[in-house]
């Protein structure tokens, strides 16, 4: 079975008298170990169904499931259950928290989940040396690099034990060599933990990485390929 599926995924937007379809009934499927750039021009519907993967946003039509569980179906307690246990996000602008330190960021979710203190630090420090910031950990948000600090939001995700990542632009707000970096860094944990991941990006750099790679044009998929990413840079 599938990890994710989409079947004929559909958004409108009302603003006013103006109703915009977002997307149009998109159908996708994504398995387990992927490791999915979403692209496609501004205004094509990324956010849109990155949103309605994540729950954070109820669609007009269609469905979507993940691991087996029908997201629009949930009541608000079990949605946010289900974010809390099986999805990891990552946002272009970070969302640290500023005065908690890198490790603390890291924990706070799975303070959320409730483990206990002592495997919440142990997994904070293990994710946090896999995305190489063990000398870091001390530090606030202000006193990282956006490269860190994104990091720092790859190891919180990480460390969450999450089935499928989100990502929206993560690299946006990076420069090419700090994006390129993240992308190796998440590309890595995907195989290592055998972790979904799905990010929409505009960047090149970012995009030679994927090994699938689905464009969406006007609220549908354009193209969806398989190819062999470019790690030689
Ligand atoms: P992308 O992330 O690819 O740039 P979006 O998913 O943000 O695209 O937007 C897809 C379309 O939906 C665009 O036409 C955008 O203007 C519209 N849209 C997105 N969010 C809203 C909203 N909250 N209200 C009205 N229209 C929206
Ligand atoms: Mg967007």
């Amino acid at each position: 079975m599938a990890l994710l599926t989409l079947k004929g995924i559909g958004k409108r937007y009302r603003q006013g008298e103006v109703e915009v379809e977002a997307l149009h009934g998109v159908d996708l499927s994504m398995e387990e170990g992927e490791f999915a750039a979403l692209v496609g021009p501004s205004g094509s519907g990324k956010t849109t169904l990155l949103n309605l993967i994540g729950g954070l946003d109820a669609p007009s039509q269609g469905s979507a499931h993940l691991n087996g569980t029908d997201i629009a179906a949930l009541d608000e307690a079990a949605l946010s259950d289900f974010r809390l246990y099986q999805l990891g996000f990552i946002f272009q602008a970070y969302n640290l928290v500023p005065v908690l330190s890198a490790l603390e960021n890291v924990e706070l979710v799975m303070v959320l989940q409730g483990r206990p203190a002592a495997e919440r630090r142990e997994r904070a420090l293990h994710y946090l040396r896999l995305v190489g910031l063990e000398q870091l950990t001390d530090r606030r948000p202000s006193a990282l690099s956006g490269g860190q600090q994104q990091r720092v939001a790859v190891a919180r995700a990480l460390a969450a034990g999450p089935r499928l990542v989100l990502a929206d632009e993560p690299t946006a707000n990076l420069d090419s060599e700090n994006a390129a970096a993240l992308l190796d860094v998440m590309h890595r944990l995907s195989h290592e933990e055998k972790t979904t991941f799905l990010f929409s990006t505009h960047d090149p750099r970012v995009v030679e990485r994927a090994e699938r790679i689905i464009t969406l044009r006007d609220g549908r998929i354009a193209d969806d390929r398989r190819v062999t990413p470019d790690h030689d840079h």
